[in-house]
């Protein structure tokens, strides 16, 4: 397969409007799979991903197809469609010399068709508008082709209209992918020239990498270099996706693949890394932005023995997703364990599961929390944490207030999308959330599409379930990173029996640092179970005890309904309660369950 006969593509779109449904036909036209995996969602393979219905890899595979007499190679890129995976999107564009910009015709364009259409926009792809979904009964593909009209340069009866789920129309978008997309630009005669866009690990095959290759030939057997490290490796196997590891012996520029090469870990791994043949050396691709995780959380085993077994699979599962940042960190009452950053909460929730799932490992995940910079004062201070401007990851290792001169706090830039009826209860919601109006546009006469400057802090957490609620699930939302402000902020601490529950110290702002502190510790007093002494809970704002509550004591003794006569049922008993303190964790003499306080801060 020479370039021109070579596309490769990626489909992007807002979440639900049917990719992966897409990419199921795609492979099925094409004999790829067979009509029996129909509606299997081939592409998503992780169990978190069949779990939650949601794509949250970026997955290749290969399809063959004859049009016109002439035989191509199509390499398809199923993307993610969630806000917090748009670094897998941004990552394998970068593969791709065009898209389909998939919309469902009932729902209209969404936040994400609006923010996954930029980054196409940037990276100079060729972007195939598509409506689906036309067999359902509410669908209106005029008004939505016009939506698109007003975004992209496009004529609206130009816009292809299908039904992934029937297969209707789905032919024609192959067609217009050979017609339409370009074919990479590649020359076979240079030295080899590859771009690793991806990597991950399997059982028994170990490190697998995802190429493009820009220019030449990869073969079994080549010794590369990567240009990162510098490291030589000889490929072991080299093959096409299709969509499972296939071996081709060879990889020619223009293709995309993967290899095995002995590869080790992750650092070896560097996505967006060039890999060249040994004595050929070229000049490096620009390589990927790097990830900036917004959201960090403390990871620890459940008990210190299994510290090593949890590096082993956070090391592994980073190999598969390199926006994660991993820093050592430790706590009083967890002991050591990691500081993971992430893209969002779904992305840790995702990550968490599938440490558990894939890796089989257990863990404890403390409480989310954002970066703020602060600046200090102070020689002695400033020596200390050796800078006179500092990032804290972690809101218990905050400088005491009266070292700080100035907070900053995280922003993001939003884009809203929503029914213009909703304009005034979006308005009150922004300015609770401190959110500042930026722009305000008319999508269509029914429609609006809102950017507004938020701090992070004020929409991580539940801002778009509520942001749903008031608008009866019509609003759609996604935001990028904007920097930083300076803001009025203070710290807010807990304790239990005067103990601090240093995962559950937060960084508020002033005016809702109270209310917070109030908030949580009537929460704490909830969830937290009764022990056999009386437990006192304490909010602190700074150093000022601002809430306080009580847990009264309980005596609970599982042994005493036994009668004293069956051992071997009072031995299961104990068997049982010794199961459940693995699930139990230890704050200075009192017992809880091991997940209580992210749960407090996530889920109520
Ligand atoms: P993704 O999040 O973009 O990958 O979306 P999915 O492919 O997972 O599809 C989301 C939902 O829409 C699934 O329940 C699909 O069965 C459904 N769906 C996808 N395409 C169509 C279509 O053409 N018609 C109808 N009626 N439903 C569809
Ligand atoms: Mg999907």
């Amino acid at each position: 397969y020479p370039p021109e006969r070579v596309r490769n593509f990626s489909i992007i779109a807002h979440v639900d409007h049917g990719k992966s449904t897409l990419a199921d036909r795609l492979l099925e036209i094409t004999g790829t799979i067979s009509s029996r995996q129909k509606n299997e969602q081939v592409l998503d393979r992780l169990q978190v991903e069949r779990e939650r219905g949601i794509t949250v890899k970026a997955q290749t595979a290969s399809l063959f197809y004859t049009y016109k007499g002439e035989n191509y190679l199509l390499n398809l890129v199923d993307t993610p469609g969630h806000v917090d995976f748009n670094y897998e999107v941004a990552r394998s564009l970068a593969a791709c010399q065009g898209v389909i910009l998939l919309v469902d015709a009932n729902q209209g364009v969404q936040a994400q068709t609006v923010a996954n259409m930029f980054l196409a926009w940037e990276s100079d792809l060729e972007i195939i508008p598509v409506l689906n979904k036309i067999d359902l009964p509410y669908a209106d593909p005029e008004a939505v082709a016009k939506q698109i009209g007003n975004l992209l340069p496009v004529e609206e009866s130009d816009i292809l209209k299908i039904s992934a789920k029937t297969g209707l129309g789905v032919e024609e978008v192959l067609k217009t992918v050979i017609e339409k997309i370009p074919p990479p630009v590649s020359d076979w005669e240079k030295p080899a020239k590859a771009l690793l866009f991806d990597s991950y690990f399997e059982n028994y095959k170990g490190v697998i990498c995802n190429l493009a290759i820009i220019d030449g030939a990869i073969h079994k057997g080549d010794k590369i270099i990567a240009h990162s490290t510098q490291r030589e490796y000889v490929v072991q196997n080299i093959g096409i996706l299709y969509p499972k590891e296939t071996p081709t012996d060879v990889l020619y520029g223009g293709q995309v693949g993967y290899i095995t090469a002995g590869i080790k870990t992750s650092s070896e791994a560097v996505v967006g890394d060039t890999f060249y043949l040994k004595d050929s050396p070229v000049e490096p691709l620009p390589g990927f932005k790097p990830a900036k995780p917004m959201v960090f959380a403390g990871i620890f085993p459940p008990d210190q023995s299994q510290l090593s077994f949890l590096r082993d699979a956070i090391n592994k599962l980073v190999l598969n997703d390199s926006s994660v940042s991993v820093d050592l960190d430790s706590s009083a009452s967890l002991g050591q364990g990691w500081r993971l950053g992430f893209l969002g909460l779904l992305h840790m929730d995702v990550f968490q599961q599938r440490l558990e799932q894939e890796f089989n490992a257990s863990v404890i995940v403390t409480a989310p929390n954002i970066p703020y910079k602060v600046k200090i004062q102070g020689a002695k201070y400033i020596k200390q944490y050796g800078s006179d401007e500092i990032t804290v990851l972690n809101p218990c290792r905050m400088p005491d207030s009266s070292v700080i001169t100035e907070y900053q706090e995280p922003l993001v830039l939003a884009t809203i999308i929503f029914p213009v009826e909703y304009i005034g209860a979006i308005i009150n919601l922004v300015l609770e959330r401190r959110g500042e109006q930026i722009e305000q546009t008319q999508l269509d006469n029914t429609r609006v599409l809102m950017k507004v400057k938020f701090p992070l802090n004020e929409i991580l957490v539940d801002f778009f379930d509520i942001l749903k609620s008031i608008t009866s699930g019509y609003a759609s939302f996604d935001y990028e990173d904007f920097g930083y402000q300076v803001s009025e902020m203070s710290k807010v601490s807990f304790f239990l029996n005067d103990v601090e529950v240093e995962d559950m110290t937060m960084i508020c702002h002033i005016s809702k640092a109270r209310n917070m502190a109030k908030k949580i510790c009537a929460k704490l007093k909830e969830k937290i179970p009764r022990q056999l002494f009386k437990v006192s809970v304490k909010g602190k704002v700074g150093s000022q005890i601002i809430a306080r509550e009580d847990i009264n004591a309980l005596r609970k003794d599982v042994t005493a309904k036994c009668y004293g006569g069956d051992i071997t049922r009072k031995n299961k008993l104990l068997a049982k309660q010794a199961e459940g303190k693995k699930k139990m964790r230890q704050i200075g003499s009192i017992t809880v369950p091991k997940n209580v306080f992210i749960d407090i801060v996530r889920k109520d």
